[in-house]
């Protein structure tokens, strides 16, 4: 099945306790569609602007995602964000936000792009994910994901697009925020009744966790000895998990195939955290994720611990 995606196309700067990098490719959508080409046919949709060159093109044309609908406004700034890490990687402060391009972005698909069979929010304005989703009445499943700045700017809005799609990504303390609610699983049955038919609750070093109306299944994420840059973590993770499920037929879609699409996306994830921005996710193969997906699925497998 094929999948489009919207959400920004950045130039980020990104200091970690390891190092840093003064401006490098990024965006939501940038590293969704990264992670979510090893499965399926992938389309970015979005805007950039004059300094959105050739080499940053072929970033994603090499991995074969599809720019036709990346516009480039002339005279214009691509989205720009700064951020920085904390020694616990687990914690970001952002020190910039440009919207640019984005300030003045209608959306307006291809043909091709509307007649995806998934689609992806990646994280933007909710406004414009939701002018997005409009434009694709016949996709057989849309996420999304968010984050704190819009919880806190575009709540309203937010809340809408949410009740537009089937499965939520969005991180524990984004999940919290959002719901006011303490506990993860309340949070979800909230996050449920907006619209959703399943939540997924991205918790950093410390794995992942789906709710649906089967239950619950949560995963750990891969163990690394190194993270040298976890920006990207929730959009890789997001690009192996709606990936995956867009390689499956529609009917092949059901609880074990969400447990599956959860392991590829903390492995997609894990690549993503090696290395700055989109480096490490350039150059992996199909053979380094199922062989970590492998390892992943033995390091959880609890089949051989006595039920009592
Ligand atoms: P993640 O680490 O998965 O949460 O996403 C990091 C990416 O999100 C970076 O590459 C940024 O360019 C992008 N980003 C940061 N802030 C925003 C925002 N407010 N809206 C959209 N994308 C953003």
């Amino acid at each position: 099945m094929s999948l489009t995606v919207v959400g920004s196309i950045a130039f980020d700067a990104v200091k970690t306790p390891f190092g840093e990098r003064e401006r490098m490719l990024g965006g939501s959508a940038v590293h969704f569609a990264l992670s979510a080409s090893f499965f399926t046919d992938v389309r970015v949709v979005g805007p950039v602007g004059d300094d959105f060159g050739e080499a940053e093109y072929e970033v994603l044309r090499g991995r074969g995602v599809n720019t036709d609908d990346i516009e480039h406004v002339e005279g214009g700034k691509t989205f720009f964000w700064k951020g920085e890490y904390e020694w616990n990687l687990n914690i970001r402060h952002t020190h910039d936000t440009q919207l640019n391009v984005f300030g003045e972005f209608e959306p307006k698909l291809s043909n091709a792009s509307k007649a995806a069979d998934l689609l992806f929010l990646a994280n933007i304005q909710p406004d414009l994910q939701r002018q997005v989703r409009e434009q694709c009445p016949n996709v057989r499943l849309a996420g999304l994901d968010s984050m704190n700045l819009w919880i806190e700017t575009a709540r309203e809005s937010l809340v809408k697009t949410i009740g537009a799609v089937d499965l939520l990504f969005m991180n524990d303390d984004e999940v919290r925020m959002l719901t006011e609610q303490p506990t993860l699983l309340k949070a979800a049955q909230d996050i449920i009744a907006m619209g959703p038919r399943t939540v997924v609750v991205k918790q950093g070093e410390y794995g992942a966790a789906l709710f649906d109306e089967e239950g619950f299944f949560a995963l750990p994420a891969y163990p690394l000895e190194a993270v040298i840059d976890p920006t990207g973590a929730g959009d890789s993770f997001a690009g192996g998990f709606l990936g995956y499920l867009a390689s499956l037929d529609e009917g092949e879609i059901d609880h074990g195939a969400l447990r599956r699409a959860m392991t590829y996306g903390s492995v997609l994830a894990s690549f993503n955290v090696e290395e700055f921005g989109v480096e490490r996710v350039q150059r992996l193969t199909r053979e380094e994720i199922e062989d970590r997906y492998a390892d992943l699925r033995r390091m959880t497998a609890i089949e051989g611990v006595p039920a009592r």
